[in-house]
C-alpha cells in the first residue's frame, strides 16, 4: 500500500508546534502506525531531515535558494519577485508557498500554463503524492550531476510543487531548502519505533544496540519494521556502515581509575586528534569521523597507509590520526590538524600538514563481530592484522596495576605531547560498547590549571546581545548538558569570556541558521536568553568550578532541591565542530565531576 505523502506533512506541521518531547513522541508512534513496513527507512530519513545517512557520501540536493524560488513559480504560475517578496516578509519560502497555492485553490484560478508537464492549479484539491514518489523525486534531483543538470532539476522540482497540496509543498520546499529541521532526536524516533513494532518502549534498547553497530537508522528501521525485533537482535556490524564509537568517563586519580577498572588496566597514550574509524575491504577503504561522517576524501594519505598496512581482507579499526613534524616525529596539537580540515586541496594540504595514524581497537575483522570480545582479544587480532610503519602505528600504551606506575606513564604522555592517557579494562565483560559511554574505558586528561580539573563540551541553546564594544554583536551564549535519558539539553551557564576577537566576528554567522523565535521543544531552560538557538553547536568550556544553581536545570534536585549544577567563571575555549549536540557532556557526568570535587573539599579540610 502506498503511503500518502499528505500523513508525513500533517505530522510534520503537528510536530513543529508541540511544546514537550511526550508529545512530540506521541505524534511519531501515530505515524508509524500509518507507516507501512516498506516504506519506513524512507519514513525516518525524512524525520531526521536528510535523504541518506551523512556517512553515504551521496549527493545533497544541490538546490540553492535561486532554483527554489524558479521552480515554485514556474509551478504556481507567479512571478519570481512576488514569490521572493513574500518568502522574504516571512522569512521563509516554504510558508510563502503553501501561501500562494492556498489563495490559488481558494480563486480556482487557472493561470496560463507555463509548462506543459506541469497541472494549473486550481486544477486539483487533493494531492495524491506518495512518500515514495517524493522520496524518489527528491533522489533523482539530488543524482543529477554535471552539465545539464540545473534544468532537470528544475524540472522535476517544479513538477513536485506543482503536484503537492499547500501543506505539502511547504515541507517539500523547507526539505530542499535544508530547513526541516524539526528537532526530533534520534532516540526519540526509536522510541517510537519501539513502541509500534516491538511492542513497548522498553525494547528501545534492542533498537539502540542495533543502530550502534550499524549507523544507519532507516535501515534499522526497516529491519525491525519487516523482519521483527528478533532480527535486529542479530545485527552484526558491515564494513562500509560506520559504527558509533565507544567512549569513555573520566576520573583524575590513578589509585581511583584502576580500582574501577577491576586492579588491572591497558594504559594508552591520549592521542589529541581526530578519531577515525578505518574500514577495509579488498582495496576499498572508508575513514568515518567521530561524528561519522565520511572523511575518506580528506586523508588519502591515511587511505593509503591502510591499504598497506591491514593485512585482512575485511576489516574495521579504530585509531587516532593526529598532525606531526615531518622532522621530528614529534606530535602537533589538535588545531594543526583542523587547519588541514579548512584547507581546500586535500593534496596541498597532505604536503603542509603531514599525520600519523595511532591504532588501538578493532570491531570487526574478516566477519567476526569482535564487539562482543574482551579487550585482550581484540588487541592481540589488532597486532596481528596491523603491519607498521612509521606513521601507521599501535598506540602507545602499557599494562599496569600500579597507581605510580600509571601516573609517571601519564606525565610522559603529556610530555610527548599527548593529552593525557586512556585507560581501558581488561577483563572478561571488557567487550566494545558500541555508541556508549561507560567505566571500561577511563580518560585521564592533564590539568588545565585551575581547581576544574577538565574541560567539558556544552551545546548552544540561546544567545544574549553583547553590551559596550560588543553592541550589535552576540557577547554571550547560554550553554546545556545533553540529558540522553530524556533526550533534551539542560541548561548550564551563561558563557561570556575566553572569545577573542576574530570568534565573537564570526557568532553572527555561526548561530544564523539555528535561531529560533520560541525554545526548542528539547530544550529545558528556566534562563531566557535575548535568542534563542536549536541545539547544534558545541564548545569546550572551562571554568573555575561547579558550582549549584538556582535557576540552572542541569542536574535539578540531584544535589539539592531547588537547585541544579552550573558551571562558575565559565571560559569559553574552541568550538568542538567533530561532536554533533549529543555528544556533548552529559547532565550524569557532570553530578559525577560534582560529586568528586565535593569529596575533595571534604578531604582537603
Ligand atoms: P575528548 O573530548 O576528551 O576527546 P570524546 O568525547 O571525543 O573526548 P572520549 O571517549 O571521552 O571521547 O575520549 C576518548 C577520545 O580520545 C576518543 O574519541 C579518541 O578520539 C581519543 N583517543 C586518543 N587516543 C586514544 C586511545 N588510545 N584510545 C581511545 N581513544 C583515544
Amino acid at each position: 500500500m502506498p503511503m500518502p505523502f499528505s500523513v508525513l506533512a500533517e505530522t510534520f506541521e503537528k510536530i513543529e508546534r508541540v511544546t514537550s518531547r511526550t508529545q512530540m513522541l506521541l505524534y511519531l508512534v501515530e505515524l508509524f502506525k500509518k507507516t507501512p513496513p516498506d516504506v519506513v527507512d524512507k519514513v525516518v530519513y525524512f524525520i531526521q531531515g536528510k535523504l541518506w545517512p551523512d556517512w553515504k557520501g551521496l549527493p545533497e540536493l544541490g538546490v540553492g535558494e535561486k532554483l527554489l524560488i524558479k521552480a515554485a513559480s514556474i509551478a504556481l504560475h507567479v512571478p519570481e519577485h512576488e514569490l521572493e517578496m513574500l518568502a522574504k516578509k516571512l522569512g521563509d519560502i516554504g510558508r510563502a508557498i503553501e501561501m500562494i497555492k492556498q489563495e490559488k485553490m481558494k480563486k480556482g484560478a487557472a493561470a496560463p500554463g507555463l509548462l506543459a508537464f506541469i497541472k494549473k492549479p486550481g486544477q486539483q484539491s487533493q494531492s495524491t503524492l506518495t512518500v515514495e514518489k517524493v522520496y524518489e523525486t527528491l533522489a533523482k534531483i539530488a543524482m543529477a550531476q554535471g552539465e545539464g543538470s540545473r534544468e532537470i532539476k528544475l524540472k522535476l522540482l517544479a513538477g513536485l510543487l506543482a503536484e503537492a497540496s499547500p501543506k505539502e509543498a511547504k515541507y517539500i520546499a523547507r526539505f530542499v531548502e535544508g530547513r526541516l529541521r524539526l528537532g526530533v532526536g534520534d532516540a526519540t524516533i526509536m522510541e517510537a519505533l519501539a513502541v509500534v513494532y516491538a511492542g513497548s518502549a522498553a525494547m528501545r534498547n534492542v533498537i539502540e544496540r542495533a543502530y550502534n553497530l550499524r549507523a544507519d537508522l532507516g535501515m534499522i528501521a526497516k529491519i525491525l519494521a519487516t523482519q521483527g525485533i528478533e532480527a535486529l537482535k542479530n545485527v552484526k556490524p558491515e564494513v562500509g556502515i560506520p559504527i558509533r564509537p565507544m567512549l569513555a568517563e573520566r576520573l583524575n586519580d590513578p589509585a581511583e581509575i584502576l580500582k574501577k577498572l577491576g586492579g588491572r588496566a591497558l594504559v594508552e597514550y591520549k592521542y589529541d586528534g581526530e578519531r577515525a574509524q578505518i574500514h577495509k575491504k579488498g582495496e576499498k577503504i572508508w575513514i568515518f569521523s567521530r561524528r561519522l561522517e565520511n572523511i575518506t576524501h580528506m586523508y588519502p594519505d591515511v587511505v593509503q597507509m591502510a591499504r598497506e598496512g591491514i593485512k585482512a581482507e575485511e576489516a574495521i579499526v579504530e585509531g587516532e590520526i593526529v598532525a606531526i613534524d615531518p622532522d621530528t616525529g614529534e606530535l602537533r596539537p589538535f588545531q594543526v590538524l583542523m587547519r588541514r580540515r579548512r584547507k581546500h586541496d586535500v593534496h596541498v594540504a597532505m604536503e603542509e600538514i603531514p599525520v600519523a595514524v595511532f591504532l588501538f581497537d578493532t570491531v570487526y575483522v574478516n566477519g567476526e563481530d569482535l564487539t562482543v570480545k574482551p579487550l585482550p582479544v581484540r588487541h592481540n587480532m589488532l597486532e596481528n592484522i596491523v603491519e607498521r610503519s612509521d606513521r601507521w602505528q599501535l598506540a602507545k600504551g602499557i599494562v599496569t596495576s600500579s597507581p605510580e606506575e600509571l601516573e609517571k606513564f601519564f606525565l610522559q604522555a603529556i610530555e610527548d605531547g599527548a593529552e593525557g592517557v586512556m585507560a581501558k579494562a581488561m577483563h572478561d565483560k571488557s567487550i566494545y560498547q558500541a555508541g556508549a559511554r561507560g567505566w571500561l574505558w577511563i580518560k585521564y586528561k592533564r590539568d588545565y590549571k585551575s581547581e576544574m580539573t577538565d574541560t567539558v563540551d556544552l551545546v548552544v541553546i540561546g544567545a544574549f546581545y553583547g553590551r559596550g564594544r560588543r553592541a550589535g554583536k552576540y557577547g554571550a551564549l547560554l550553554m546545556a548538558a545533553y540529558d540522553p535519558d530524556t533526550d533534551t539539553f539542560k541548561s548550564v551557564c551563561k558563557v561570556g569570556s575566553g572569545f577573542t576577537d576574530e570568534d565573537l566576528e564570526r557568532l553572527n554567522d555561526m548561530l544564523k541558521p539555528y535561531i529560533r523565535q520560541t525554545k526548542h521543544p528539547r530544550v529545558d531552560s528556566q534562563m531566557k536568553p535575548d535568542v534563542w538557538v536549536e541545539p547544534a553547536l558545541v564548545a569546550e568550556i572551562i571554568g573555575a568550578e561547579l558550582t549549584l544553581s538556582p535557576i540552572h536545570t542541569c542536574c535539578y534536585g540531584w544535589v539539592k532541591p531547588g537547585a541544579g549544577i552550573s558551571i562558575r567563571f565559565p571560559r569559553f575555549i574552541r568550538w568542538r565542530p567533530d561532536k554533533s549536540p549529543e555528544d556533548a557532556t552529559t547532565t550524569k557526568e557532570l553530578y559525577e565531576m560534582y560529586m568528586r570535587q565535593l569529596k575533595k573539599i571534604e578531604e582537603k579540610a
